[in-house]
């Protein structure tokens, strides 16, 4: 039974206030609606916010973080809160800042490229703008649900459609407008001048200090996301290949052609043939599904790209490696074009759990760091899934480690976080760095780190953060 266990008269003053900020309609304490942004998918304990706020501008957002310095209380901003790790879940309760209504596209311009979009803008949001009036435009989109944020997925690091090609999200950020956690309004990029958005150069550069920090140094209001060229012609090829060494030295020959659009180095129990859950591998099943995306401007250009991605293939087939290709369904292949595309995976077991740990490792490592993600999940009682997808013309390479879970076993969750932790240390162990991981796995992150990099993080916090207030949980406590 949920009940308001809330500290009197704070409590009603808070409200008020936050009423006189954003109006009746966008501000609750009702228990109904604190419970919906209580807990996510992942496996991370539960927490209630204090208070709900849907600020609708820049100034209220001002507003609120300036409450919450008067009266010490946390913030927690939030878009879709689908990272699948927790990362805006209320820890120490609080405010709770749910952005979706700052969605307005203020600008694209087609010519520099670039969309400057408000924080609660999501990516089927931007999506569908472009569609109906830049469609030769497109911009990085994560294989997440529509309803997720374009700014937040750039706050996590996220990868998308074009990030062998260009790099993750946050690479593609030009500019932010920000309300640091004492209530100023900043902005970091060329809009700093003034007048336009188009580019992060020339000046000391400051996008850092908020991306990848999950909130703890502010709330995010504006930014300019870089655009590129849409391909008029795209298409994809699916392989069967028996051993993830062969996968991955062949995935490294395929980065360095810079044919491939985007390429997935899937596990079976994941993969674009099927989706399974069960204990053991089918025996007609490969161990690795390889799904290449080419593309290109021009068809000519695409049978250029093609002819020498099927020419790589041809090479490794006469070195022995054992590699096939196979034409999936229609249904499935038209799936798989979808941007973003649907991954009906998450659910392979009922019971509501998942839980995504990527790790963003040097790409020669990752076939070591598949084969040990298989001995934790199956240590732990887990069947494994994995992703491997390489970014930024193989300068860092992905690996997903993915657990469907069932979320009211106290005993299996507690089973998971020990697999996580032990990825975590495998992972960093192997020169990894772990993808927008779970709050209860930032400690253990930071123990691994140079004690100067976690003592300017502290500095950091504490210069930009005086109270406390921001995001607790993530990153320093
Ligand atoms: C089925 C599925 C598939 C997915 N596949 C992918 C994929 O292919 N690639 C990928 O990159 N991701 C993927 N994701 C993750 C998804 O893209 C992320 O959830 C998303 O990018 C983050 O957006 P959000 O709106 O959910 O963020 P939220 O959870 O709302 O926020 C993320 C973090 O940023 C903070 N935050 C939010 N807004 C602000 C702001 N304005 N200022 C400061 N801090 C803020 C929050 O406090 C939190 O710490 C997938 C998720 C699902 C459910």
């Amino acid at each position: 039974m949920l009940e308001k266990n809330f500290l009197e008269p704070q409590h009603s003053r808070v409200f008020e206030s936050l009423e006189k900020i954003v109006g009746k309609s966008f501000v609750s304490d009702n228990i109904e609606e604190l419970y919906y942004y209580s807990s996510d998918p992942s496996a991370e304990e539960p927490v209630m916010p204090e208070f709900v706020v849907m600020p609708g501008t820049v100034e209220e957002i001002q507003e609120i973080v300036r409450l919450a310095n008067k009266e010490k209380i946390p913030i927690t901003p939030r878009v879709a809160g689908l990272t699948l790790s927790g990362l805006s879940l209320p820890h120490s309760g609080g405010i709770l800042v749910d952005l979706k209504r700052m969605n307005k596209i203020l600008e694209v311009n087609q010519h520099s490229m670039y969309a400057v979009v408000e924080c609660g803008v999501t990516t089927g949001q931007l999506k569908t703008y472009l569609d109906d009036n830049y469609p030769d435009l497109w911009f990085t989109l994560p294989h997440a649900p529509p309803s997720v944020g374009v700014v937040s997925n750039a706050i996590i690091h996220g990868a998308g459609q074009i990030s062998l090609k260009y790099g993750i999200s946050s690479d593609m950020i030009s500019g932010l407008e920000v309300v640091l956690p004492t209530g100023e309004l900043m902005r970091t990029g060329s809009c700093t001048l003034g007048k336009s958005w188009f580019s992060k150069y020339c000046l000391p550069d400051f996008i850092g200090l908020f991306l990848g920090w999950f909130g703890a140094t502010g709330i995010i209001t504006k930014a300019s996301i870089q655009l590129w060229p849409r391909p008029k012609v795209r298409d994809m090829f699916f392989y069967k290949v028996d051993d993830v060494d062969d996968s991955v030295d062949l995935l490294m020959e395929l980065i360095k052609s810079e044919v491939c659009d985007d390429i997935y180095v899937n596990s079976w129990t994941g993969s674009s043939i099927r989706r399974y859950y069960t204990p053991e591998k089918p025996p007609d099943m490969p161990e690795i599904v390889l799904d290449i995306f080419v593309s290109g401007q021009k068809q000519e250009e695409f049978e250029v790209k093609k002819q020498i991605m099927l020419g790589i293939i041809d090479e490794a087939q006469q070195r022995g490696v054992k590699i096939e290709e196979f034409t999936p369904p229609e249904a499935v292949k038209s799936t798989m074009l979808m941007v973003p595309q649907p991954l009906p995976f998450m659910d392979l077991r009922i019971g509501g759990g998942a839980e995504y740990l990527g790790v963003y490792m040097p790409t020669e490592v990752v076939g070591e760091a598949y084969k040990e993600g298989i001995d934790i999940a199956k240590k732990h009682g887990f069947q494994y899934l994995h992703l491997i997808r390489p970014f930024r013309t193989g300068h860092a390479t992905g690996i997903m480690y993915t657990f469907p879970f069932v979320k009211e076993s106290p005993e299996e969750i507690q089973r998971l976080h020990k697999a996580l932790e032990e990825i975590t240390d495998m992972a960093i162990e192997l020169g990894g760095v772990l993808w927008k991981p779970a709050p209860s796995l930032h400690k253990q992150v930071l123990g691994h780190a140079d004690p100067e990099f976690v003592n300017l993080i502290r500095k950091i916090k504490k210069l930009l953060d005086p109270n406390g207030i921001m995001a607790p949980g993530k990153w320093v406590a």
